[in-house]
C-alpha cells in the first residue's frame, strides 16, 4: 500500500468495506459480492484474507490475469515517461499500437486504408460505430440494424443498439433509427434488406454474444450478412469487444472459421482484454471507406490512445503472441468445456462457446444460486442469464486449474440446488 491509500487498509473486513461502500457509491451495481485487495496470476484475494481462482477475468478482461509482469513494468515505464499528452499530440506507443492492430483484426492480413479511432471503454468504442454508421448513411440512409440479445453498452448511442428492453426504456427516447433482428435469422436479415434496403446504413452484430448468454452466430450467417451488406452499401460492423483480443483462442471471435472466417467487416470494436485489464477501447476501421467517414473535428476523446493505455495495450499482445495464449485458450477452452458437458449432474445440460468464453448450460433457472456456491468454495463464475454460468477466465488459465473447477463443479451445483 502506498501513502496515497488508506494506511488502515489492511486491517478492515469485508463487512466493514460493505458499510462503507454502501454509505460511498451509487447503488448501479447492488452491493459487491465481495471486496477484492489483491491479485496474482489467475487468482485473486478479498479483504479477509480468502483466495478465489478468478475465471471471469473482470468480465473478460484480464488477459493476463493479474499483476502480470510485463504489462506492470510496461505501464509503469511508460507512464515513469510520458503519462497524458491528449490528442493534440501522438505518442510512439499509441502509433504503434494502431500499426499492430490493423494487422491482427483481419484475418490473413487487412485491406490497406485501415484505420484506428482510440476510446477508453466498449462503449466508446461502439458509440464511435454508431457516428461512423450515420456518417455513411446520412439522411437518405436512416437505418441502423442489430440483433436481438444485442449488448453494445448503456450509452445513449450505444443503448440505442443495445436490446434489452429493461435497459433501455427508462432512458427512451433514445437516438432513434435502430431495428432489432431476430437473431442468427438469415431469412430476416434478408427480409431488412428487401423492405428499403437502399436505406441501411450498417448491420452491426457481435460474432460470439456475450451478455446474452454466450452466443456464437450461426455458420454462414456473417458470411451472408457481409454479402448483402456489400450488395446494399452498407456497413458491416462487428462488435468484438468481448469476443476479441484472443478470447476465443483466435484474435478475433470471427477469424473463427465457422463463425466468420474470411469475412472482411467495414470496422470492429475493440476493449475489455485489449488493455490486459488498463481501461482501453478501439474502433479499427478496417477499410478505406470507413476509415475516411469521420472526418477532423467530427469527433474526439481526451483520454482515448492515452500512452500509458496504448503501453499496456502493446504489453497485452506481447505476451498473448510470446506465450502462446491463443492456442492455451483454445486448447483449455475445448478441455474445460469437454469435462463440463461429460458431467454427470442433472443441473448441467451441455457446455457452449469459443475459447475461453464459455457458458455452462443448466436445466434449471439458478445460475446466481450456482455462482453463490461457487464463490463461497473459493471460484469467481458469473450468472450471465437465469440458466447460464459465464466462465471468461484469464488466457493464462492452466489445465490444472480448469480441473479444480471441473472437480468442485458437482458439490457446488449440489449446494446451489439446495439453497
Ligand atoms: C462489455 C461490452 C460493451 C461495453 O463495453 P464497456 O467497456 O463496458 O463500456 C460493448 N459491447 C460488448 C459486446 C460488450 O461485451
Amino acid at each position: 500500500m502506498s501513502e496515497v491509500i488508506d494506511a488502515a487498509t489492511g486491517s478492515l473486513t469485508q463487512d466493514d468495506w460493505q458499510r462503507r461502500y454502501a454509505g460511498a457509491l451509487m447503488n448501479t451495481f447492488g452491493p459487491p459480492q465481495r471486496v477484492l485487495v489483491r491479485g496474482e496470476g489467475c487468482y485473486v484475494w478479498d479483504a479477509d484474507g480468502n483466495r478465489y481462482l478468478d475465471l471471469l477475468a473482470g468480465i473478460a478482461v484480464n488477459a493476463l490475469g493479474h499483476a502480470h509482469p510485463t504489462l506492470t513494468g510496461a505501464i509503469s515505464a511508460q507512464l515513469g515517461t510520458l503519462g497524458h499528452i491528449s490528442n493534440f499530440f501522438a505518442s510512439p506507443t499509441q502509433i504503434t499500437l494502431a500499426e499492430r492492430l490493423l494487422a491482427l483484426v483481419v484475418d490473413g492480413g487487412a485491406p490497406a486504408g485501415g484505420r484506428v479511432f482510440f476510446t477508453n471503454s466498449g462503449t466508446e468504442a461502439m458509440e464511435a460505430a454508431f457516428k461512423l454508421a450515420r456518417r455513411h448513411g446520412g439522411p437518405d440512409r436512416d437505418r441502423i440494424l442489430a440483433l436481438q440479445g444485442a449488448f453494445h453498452g448503456r450509452s445513449m448511442g450505444a443503448l440505442a443498439l443495445t436490446a434489452k428492453a429493461a435497459y433501455r426504456e427508462p432512458f427512451e427516447p433514445l437516438p432513434g433509427g435502430v431495428e432489432h433482428l431476430p437473431f442468427g435469422d438469415l431469412a430476416a436479415l434478408e427480409a431488412a434488406f428487401a423492405d428499403g434496403g437502399g436505406r441501411v446504413a450498417a448491420l452491426i452484430v457481435e460474432p460470439v454474444q456475450g451478455e446474452a448468454g454466450v452466443r456464437a452466430l450461426p455458420p454462414g450467417y456473417l458470411a451472408a450478412a457481409r454479402e448483402i451488406t456489400s450488395a446494399h452499401g452498407a456497413l458491416l460492423i462487428l462488435d468484438e469487444v468481448q469476443s476479441g483480443m484472443g478470447r476465443t483462442g483466435t484474435w478475433m471471435g470471427h477469424h473463427l472459421p465457422h463463425i466468420g472466417g474470411g469475412v472482411v467487416p467495414d470496422a470492429i470494436a475493440l476493449a475489455k482484454g485489449l488493455g490486459g485489464g488498463f481501461p482501453m477501447g478501439a474502433l479499427v476501421a478496417v477499410t478505406e471507406e470507413a476509415a475516411t467517414l469521420l472526418t477532423p473535428g467530427q469527433h474526439g476523446t481526451t483520454f482515448g490512445g492515452n500512452p500509458v493505455a496504448s503501453a499496456a495495450a502493446l504489453a497485452t499482445i506481447h505476451v498473448i503472441e510470446r506465450d502462446g495464449l491463443l492456442a492455451n485458450a483454445t486448447t483449455v477452452g475445448q478441455h474445460l468445456r469437454t469435462e463440463i458437458a461429460a458431467l454427470d449432474h442433472p443441473l448441467v445440460t451441455g457446455c457452449r462457446g469459443e475459447g475461453l468464453l464459455i457458458a455452462i448450460e443448466l436445466a434449471e433457472p439458478v445460475a446466481p444460486a450456482v455462482a453463490a456456491a461457487a464463490l463461497r468454495r473459493g471460484y469467481i463464475v458469473n450468472a450471465v442469464a437465469p440458466d447460464a454460468i459465464r466462465l471468461a477466465p484469464p488466457l493464462i488459465l492452466t489445465t490444472a486449474q480448469a480441473d479444480a473447477l471441473v472437480a468442485d463443479l458437482p458439490t457446488i451445483l449440489t449446494e446451489a440446488s439446495a439453497a
